[in-house]
């Protein structure tokens, strides 16, 4: 029995390219349960880059289970280390193999000490090089990609047994396959969840951005079927998640099929799953602008569970420059779904992902991308240096200077960090109905979401984890809420939750 699983409430950003995630979970797993033929042995997980891997990496524990592997929150005990790497950026692949130099020094500690320390590679960049990785870093165990997760356990015997590992070498196991099966069919259920969970309906994506490697590492775009997506979201919400992030590199163009053969849109899903009894918020991530249809926008209007909050990236502001992207929409085209969800649903908060110094950006055309952000208003965004990716159509094209780059990013960043404590700020004096997935060491205060996103922290019971409660925000920062339980709460002294869980406009 799982005792505690708590990854995906560390990580509610719905894009954090910009850290490296630790996965410091405790799970302590009953021998009892478990079939465990080698005893317990400690497993530490470093996942980078996006929720996909967080999701994945969450997988891997699941999977590891049965052989014994307990989470633990330091590489240094670790009999089992995992990097799940991403290979978006440059700076996220350099990042992984000075951390494998690191790491070494463990598994040269673990010999002298009689213990071989397994190190494993995963994610996009263990995809994107293979045995490149071996070949620099010859101690490496494992190399496995995102589609082949599901072989870990056998991986990970096969490197146990095998005679091969040495303090120089390790086993060399790569599986970097697109394998027919898909590792879907072979995950773990869920019997503990964290309040907020992710689920991932759909992978890989057909898009070819000029400087994207998506789809050269997670491979082309393939959805989960209705059926398999429903069952993982209803024992989701029985573990205990009121909230549910569908994912996807693409999570828009989803079109699983049904038990029937139909295919069914993301908007259906997310009708279906609102029916899930105790399911109190949906969220979906990333969306493509293309894949934005009426009925999805209309379903931000028509399912109270569907929350006011969309990340819709538009990378700039210049036609000219989605074009040399390979974007395949123009700004109108973007500025038209706008309207069309604010129509739908007038609170809706906003948030982007900016890419500047593509190859051939002027300084007009990110003038145009800082007149579209002032037109739009984002509650949040996410904004890149341009960073070449080998094998991606603008890597071969001439590259704008790092310096120029650093100047144009410091300026979109200034005006996008004033949208959001503006945002913020005009939340101030208003109550919010807040998620509370968490309680913080380091002062225990508790945090949770607005339907907007918002990062809310207060005072409060721990019995108010994994409640909806209303807050009323006294201050307000760029990056968080501040605020108070709402008096009926504590004078009551139990939580009042709508009945449904359905939270309603009037508390957006
Ligand atoms: N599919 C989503 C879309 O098209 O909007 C985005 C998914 S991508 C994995 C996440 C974000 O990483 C992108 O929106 C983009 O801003 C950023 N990104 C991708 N490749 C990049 C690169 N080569 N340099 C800088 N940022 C990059
Ligand atoms: Fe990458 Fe998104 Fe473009 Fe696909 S649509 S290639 S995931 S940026």
């Amino acid at each position: 029995m799982i005792i505690c699983v708590c990854f995906n409430s560390f990580l509610r950003k719905l894009n954090c390219f910009e850290l490296d995630l630790s996965l410091v979970c405790n799970i302590m797993a009953s021998s009892g349960v478990l079939e465990n033929p080698t005893g317990n042995k400690a497993l530490f997980i470093k996942t980078y880059g996006c929720q996909m891997n967080v999701y994945d990496s969450d997988k891997m524990a699941k999977l590891l289970e049965p052989l014994g592997f307990i989470l633990c929150n330091s590489a240094s005990n670790a009999d089992l280390i995992i990097l799940n790497t991403c290979h978006i950026r440059e700076k996220a692949t350099e990042k992984v193999f000075s951390e494998l130099g690191r790491l070494r020094k463990l598994k040269t500690e673990g010999f002298k000490n009689g213990r071989n320390v397994l190190l494993a590679v995963a994610g996009c960049v263990a995809q994107a090089e293979g045995s490149e990785i071996i070949t620099r870093a010859p101690y490496v165990d494992l190399v496995f990609g995102p589609q082949t997760y599901h072989r870990l356990p056998n991986m990970v015997m096969e490197a146990t047994n095998s005679l091969k590992g040495s303090e120089i070498n390790g086993a060399g196991i790569i599986d970097t396959d697109f394998p027919i099966e898909t590792k879907f069919d072979h995950l773990p259920t869920d019997t503990k969840s964290s309040t907020s969970a992710f689920l991932s309906i759909q992978e890989g994506c057909d898009k070819f951005c000029s400087f994207c490697v998506v789809p050269y590492t997670r491979g082309t775009e393939a959805s989960r079927p209705v059926e398999q997506i429903l069952d993982e979201g209803i024992n989701l919400v029985k573990a205990g998640a009121k909230e549910l992030v569908l994912l996807g590199q693409n999570v828009n163009a989803y079109h699983g099929l049904s038990k029937s053969g139909k295919e069914w849109s993301l908007s259906r899903l997310i009708r279906e799953l609102a029916e899930i009894d105790g399911l109190a918020r949906i969220r979906y991530t990333t969306s493509h602008p293309k894949d934005m249809d009426h009925e999805l926008i209309i379903a931000h209007a028509e399912v109270p569970q569907l929350m006011p909050y969309l990340h819709l990236p538009i990378q700039t502001g210049s036609d000219r420059m989605l074009k040399a992207m390979n974007r395949k929409h123009d700004v109108a085209f973007y500025v038209k779904i706008i309207e069309k969800l604010r129509a739908a649903r007038p609170d809706i908060a906003l948030s982007s992902d900016f890419i500047v110094g593509h190859p051939g950006e002027t300084d007009n055309d990110f003038a145009d991308t800082i007149r579209l952000i002032m037109e739009i208003g984002y509650s949040q965004a996410y904004s890149f240096k341009y960073s070449p990716r080998p094998g991606t159509p603008a890597s071969n094209l001439e590259q704008l200077s790092d310096a120029a780059k650093s100047d144009r990013l410091q300026t979109l960043q200034q005006l996008l960090n004033e949208q959001q404590l503006s945002f913020n700020m005009r939340c101030i004096n208003t109550s919010q109905k807040v998620l509370v997935e968490r309680r913080r060491d380091r002062d225990g205060r508790l945090t949770g979401r607005t339907p907007f996103m918002q990062n809310v922290s207060f005072d409060g019971p721990i019995r108010l984890l994994g409640e909806l409660i209303d807050i009323n925000i006294e201050q307000a920062t760029g990056k968080s809420l501040f605020g108070k339980v709402a008096i009926k709460e504590q004078y009551s002294g139990h939580v009042i939750m709508n009945k449904n869980y359905s939270e309603g406009r009037k508390h957006a």
